[in-house]
């Protein structure tokens, strides 16, 4: 009884948080792994408290908006977690109802939005409350482009549906609004409907999905798919929707949504799977919360809130140095995190976290976790202090624009360590077989003071480090050798020169094609090269006008290192004369290293972001954003397939 009362409380508590503030203080898996382990007691006890979460439809309703009562109730929908009980639930359906088929629906996270017709005209409009009262909100929802003001249908109407802000337009609103910059989709739709000045609402630029005919005078409807058709002929923004029969395809369309929606411009956070024939929705019925007729499957969560441990300072190859947050690990989307990107300091600010506090997680596409903001302040929370000397070397930090920096670019152990690491890196010299635990050993054990060293290293001194044997010293000293010769481009990369990632290098080395050119290049000049910027011509010229760094470099050439200068390399004739490619997604059939060579043999270039500018969008699984910018501008899209038929491969 005690865990279920406090469980009961919590719950409510995050409710309040969640539908009256609209400031959720955990994550909705955090709050569904509660409400469901609550519900389990509650079987197991057979005792439901009265204030239970588990018995009412969720939303408080506002006392500052006139209150009014829905002709038809309105339910919340039960859901599960896992394909196998969507399957056995449909199986239970099919035994009941040997001819059902059903209906598969975006699960929208919005906000519900009930509105109401007569005569052909819009009456009224409401959110869901609590089911039975709602919120009159109708100059709001008048502000809204898809909610149509008139219909050709001229009975009483009421229609269900979602409204829903698209991920493109909560973009637009950030850019031109950055002060009241929104978070997160649904909370932008909470906030925008439940505000008493309909000018903010508009602002947003909100959209309405319908899914539901909640009554039609004088009209019925034998199928889901018949209400459908009567909503798209009124001029209702309908849900997106397939009709299947067999539960076997309705998991593999699940799937297939599932590994796209990424790329939706709107927020989903599962599928909807509805009885279609509505004589047979009569039979299964409701419960006091839901209807038994339909059933929701949520996808697995990417955001979840954890406790912020403590955030430790790395210092980078340029000096910058990073915080990282160390976080209570959580489970996310199929991995254990115990770490987790918190950009900078001011990151930190703009985040309102402090160590001890509850903070959100994500993991989306990219592989790299992220602190996206506070969650809730705990008692006992500390402040996270900006560290004023390098952590590594003790150097008084300095701060350019909102990073800092340790300047200690010749003597910083951090930076030297992480120097070496990157030089010998793939896209770098690419030596084979070293790693971050090689460079720490051979910087500490004093053999290698810079990168230049490596190129001296005699067996005997690896003979003398833990873990060399003499297999491994010679494997290593072989590698090193290979990677003498080297393009223009990956020795150029290899410098951790400041803001000079792979892509400018490649474009440096294209438009200079030899070293010695590029090391008397004007700032100038570079910042002509397109795709270079002031500052990024900056970093270039300063590096170079450093003699200690051009003393490396001659120690390096010295040394026996033969760089091919980019005219030997490359094509500027070919299929892809002139183009320039943007890649996506992951790829199945090349790394983006592979990818990016093929198209630069063949004559083209890539570049970072989409733009007027570029020709292709190559798409990999799981493209976010990038190709929906690509869509919205008419790109041409390539998948594998298409990429490989072009280039006879
Ligand atoms: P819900 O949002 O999970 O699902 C039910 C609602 O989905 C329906 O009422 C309807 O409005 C909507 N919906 C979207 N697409 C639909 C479609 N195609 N067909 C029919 N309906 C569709 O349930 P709920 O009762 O609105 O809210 C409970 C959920 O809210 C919880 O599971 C949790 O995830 C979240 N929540 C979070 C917190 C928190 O603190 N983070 C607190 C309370 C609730």
């Amino acid at each position: 009884m005690d865990e279920m009362k406090k469980l009961v409380e919590k719950l409510n508590d995050y409710a309040y948080h969640y539908y009256v503030l609209d400031a959720p203080i955990v994550s909705d898996a955090e709050y569904d792994r509660l409400y469901d382990k609550l519900l389990e007691l509650e079987k197991a006890t057979g005792i439901v408290l009265p204030n239970s979460p588990t018995q009412r439809v969720g939303d408080t309703v506002l006392s500052n908006f006139k209150k009014v009562t829905h002709k038809m109730r309105l339910y919340s929908l039960d859901k599960c977690q896992s394909k196998e009980a969507l399957f056995s639930w449909m199986q239970d359906v099919r035994e009941k109802e040997e001819n059902v088929d059903f209906t598969l629906e975006y699960k929208f996270d919005g906000l519900t939005i009930v509105c109401t017709y007569d005569k052909g005209f819009l009456k009224s409009c409401a959110t869901r409350g609590n089911g039975v009262v709602g919120e009159d909100v109708t100059p709001q929802v008048k502000t809204i482009k898809s909610v149509p003001l008139s219909i050709p249908f001229k009975g009483e109407l009421i229609v269900q549906g979602e409204g829903m802000i698209t991920l493109s337009n909560l973009k637009k609103f950030n850019q031109k609004y950055p002060d009241e910059a929104l978070k997160n989709a649904r909370n932008a739709v909470s906030g925008a409907i439940r505000n008493l000045d309909p000018k903010q609402t508009a602002k947003r630029n909100l959209d309405w999905f319908c899914y539901n005919v909640l009554y039609a005078e004088g009209k019925t409807f034998a199928t889901q798919v018949e209400m459908f058709e009567f909503l798209k002929q009124n001029g209702f923004l309908i849900s997106p929707y397939k009709h299947f029969k067999s539960p076997d395809d309705i998991l593999l369309e699940i799937e297939s949504v599932d590994k796209q929606k990424t790329t939706l411009d709107i927020l989903i956070d599962g599928m909807v799977v509805k009885i279609n024939q509505l004589n047979l929705r009569d039979e299964f019925g409701y419960t006091s919360k839901f209807p038994k007729w339909a059933m929701a499957y949520k996808f697995e969560a990417q955001e979840l809130s954890t406790i912020l441990k403590d955030v430790i300072w790395q210092v980078g190859r340029t000096g910058k140095v990073t915080p990282i947050a160390i976080i209570e690990p959580v489970n996310l989307s199929g991995a254990t995190i115990y770490r987790a990107t918190l950009n900078n300091y001011m990151d930190i600010l703009r985040k309102h976290i402090s160590i001890g506090s509850r903070v959100f997680v994500r993991r989306s596409n990219e592989v790299i976790p992220e602190i996206m903001g506070l969650a809730e302040e705990l008692e006992g929370a500390k402040p996270i202090e900006k560290p004023q000397f390098c952590p590594s070397c003790g150097t008084r930090l300095v701060q350019i624009g909102a990073l800092d920096f340790c300047p200690n670019s010749e003597s910083c152990p951090e930076q030297i360590i992480d120097k070496i690491t990157h030089f010998a890196s793939r896209n770098a010299m690419d030596i084979e077989g070293f790693r971050d635990s090689t460079s720490k050993l051979l910087y500490e054990s004093g053999i290698v003071k810079d990168v230049a060293d490596l190129y001296v290293l005699k067996e005997e001194d690896l003979l003398k480090l833990p873990l060399f044997k003499e297999k491994k010293a010679r494997n290593l000293l072989n590698a090193i050798e290979k990677s003498k010769d080297v393009e223009l481009s990956n020795f150029i990369y290899a410098l951790s020169i400041q803001n000079v990632g792979t892509k400018t290098a490649k474009d440096l080395s294209k438009y200079y094609r030899t070293l010695d050119e590029l090391k008397v290049a004007k700032k100038d000049d570079l910042a002509k090269i397109r795709d270079i910027g002031e500052v990024v011509a900056d970093s270039i010229a300063s590096y170079f006008n450093n003699s200690k760094n051009i003393t490396l470099i001659d120690k390096l050439l010295d040394y026996g290192i033969k760089i091919k200068n980019s005219s030997q390399t490359g094509n500027s004739e070919g299929i892809f004369k002139g183009k320039t490619f943007v890649l996506t997604g992951t790829l199945e059939s090349f790394t983006r290293a592979e990818a990016t060579a093929l198209i630069e043999q063949n004559g083209g270039q890539t570049s970072s972001s989409v733009s007027k500018n570029t020709d292709y969008v190559l798409v990999g699984k799981e493209a976010g954003s990038k190709l929906i910018k690509a869509k919205d501008l008419g790109i041409q899209i390539l998948d594998e397939q298409t990429f490989k038929k072009l280039l006879k491969i």
